[in-house]
């Protein structure tokens, strides 16, 4: 069985982009109109931006709407519950109600999915693969997503949710499970709850692919358990009202766009949409005539790289997540997230401890990294300043501090500036 290759829905992936991204203009000149009549919250954007549906004419125009933060959608929702005003359909056609954290209501219809199965096919997932998923069941949808999404391929499934792990390996033993949905971090403890008893997770299981989201996947994490089970372990982003919205596929290298929303990176301050590999707000709107967000800020950070994938999926892929936006620092007009800093400063193995301190003199903004070091010396310290005004786009200055002097409490950029 080839795993590697193919596509679950080859007039969909396989489609040119440009011919995709027309498609979503029409789907979404569509989802408008009927929001217009029949959700409030929808004509309202659309009044406030001075609009109608029908002047949406390129996924462009979107950027005539505002993002609408998540903490926003809470707020909303208060206001006019359940929904917040974003339902297009009457009550009674809603099959499910999930609740996520913040908390924010997310209505599920019947003959809407969350796409979840595209991700999985490109994941190595085949029909006939018995899996356990591992997500959760209780008010999140996350459980129910996979649950969908593994039936629509052809899986049968054990809905374990997060069950102990002594009852995991036994499910994943005696049903000689080959496909595992869930947080990578959980299978990796199921593995070495198993060594623990004796057992050997790349021999005594038959696991071949594994499907992740939820939770970063840093590569130390993806090697340990790709190596503690001889699977290929690939991991999606998604949301909770949104569903499916970018998978890896077996090249990895990002995550391929899905097209079933329109994924926008945007600058966090203004909204405006930015371009090909700018890091920004990851912004959805869900092209579905049920629940039609409209520019749902994630409060996630990412890029969109364009590639040319061997897989053949012509859609860009999102480089993953780099950050909350609420971690972003805005130093001399640009913007500096915590991400940066530590990448930069991972090349320097020298320094123990750091941190980036931001001070306003002059009226002007400046950049200090406190640093550190066994033995410190003058042509280090330029080395880091020549690295760090590389990588970050802006001039820092590299200060030696005495040994252990900095807190332990990870902060990685400390934002001293007053404002009053
Ligand atoms: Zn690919």
């Amino acid at each position: 069985m080839d795993r590697t290759r193919g596509f679950l829905h080859a007039e969909v992936e396989a489609r040119d982009w440009e011919e995709q991204r027309s498609l979503q203009a029409a789907r979404l000149r569509e989802v408008l109109a009927l929001g217009e009549a029949q959700a409030p919250a929808v004509a309202a954007l659309l009044r406030g931006a001075g609009a109608r549906a029908g002047d949406f004419h390129s996924l462009e125009d979107l950027g005539r709407l505002p993002v609408t933060p998540k903490a926003r959608l809470v707020e909303l929702q208060r206001e006019h519950p359940p929904f917040g005003g974003f339902l297009a359909v009457p009550l009674a056609q809603v099959r499910r109600i999930f609740r996520s954290p913040g908390p924010i209501l997310d209505p599920q219809t019947p003959g809407e999915g969350w796409g979840w199965e595209e991700g999985l096919f490109a994941a190595g997932f085949r029909p006939g693969d018995v899996c356990v998923n591992t997500f959760g069941y209780q008010m999140t949808p996350a459980g129910m997503m996979f649950d969908e999404a593994l039936g629509a391929l052809g899986c049968p499934l054990v809905p374990t949710g997060v069950g102990d792990r002594d009852t995991q390996i036994e499910i994943l033993r005696s049903l000689g499970v080959t496909g595992y949905t869930g947080m990578a971090s959980f299978l990796l403890q199921i593995g070495e709850r198993a060594r623990e008893q004796g057992l050997d997770p790349a021999r005594d299981f038959h696991l071949k692919a594994a499907f992740t989201t939820a939770e970063p996947l840093p590569d130390s994490l993806r090697n340990s358990v790709e190596e503690m089970f001889g699977a290929t372990v690939r991991q999606g982003f998604g949301t909770a009202e949104c569903g499916c919205l970018a998978y890896e596929c077996h090249e990895r290298g990002g995550m391929h766009l899905a097209s079933r929303a329109i994924v926008e990176i945007a600058d966090p301050e203004s909204g405006r949409p930015l371009g090909p590999g700018e890091i920004g707000e990851i912004v959805v709107t869900l092209l579905s005539p049920a629940f039609p967000l409209l520019r749902l800020g994630t409060g996630d950070l990412s890029a969109v790289d364009p590639v040319a994938c061997a897989c053949g999926r012509p859609a860009p892929k999102l480089r993953g997540w780099l950050g909350r936006c609420d971690q972003l620092v805005k130093v001399k007009g640009m913007f500096l997230h915590p991400g940066a800093v530590q990448a930069a400063m991972r090349a320097f193995p020298e320094v123990a401890r750091f941190r980036a301190v931001v001070t306003r003199e002059e009226g002007r903004d400046v950049l200090t990294v406190q640093a550190e070091a066994q033995a410190p010396d003058e042509g280090l310290r330029v080395r880091i300043e020549t690295r760090l005004r590389e990588a970050l786009g802006i001039g820092a200055g590299c200060r030696w501090v005495p040994g252990d002097s900095l807190p332990a409490d990870g902060k990685v950029i400390d934002d001293l500036r007053k404002w009053d």
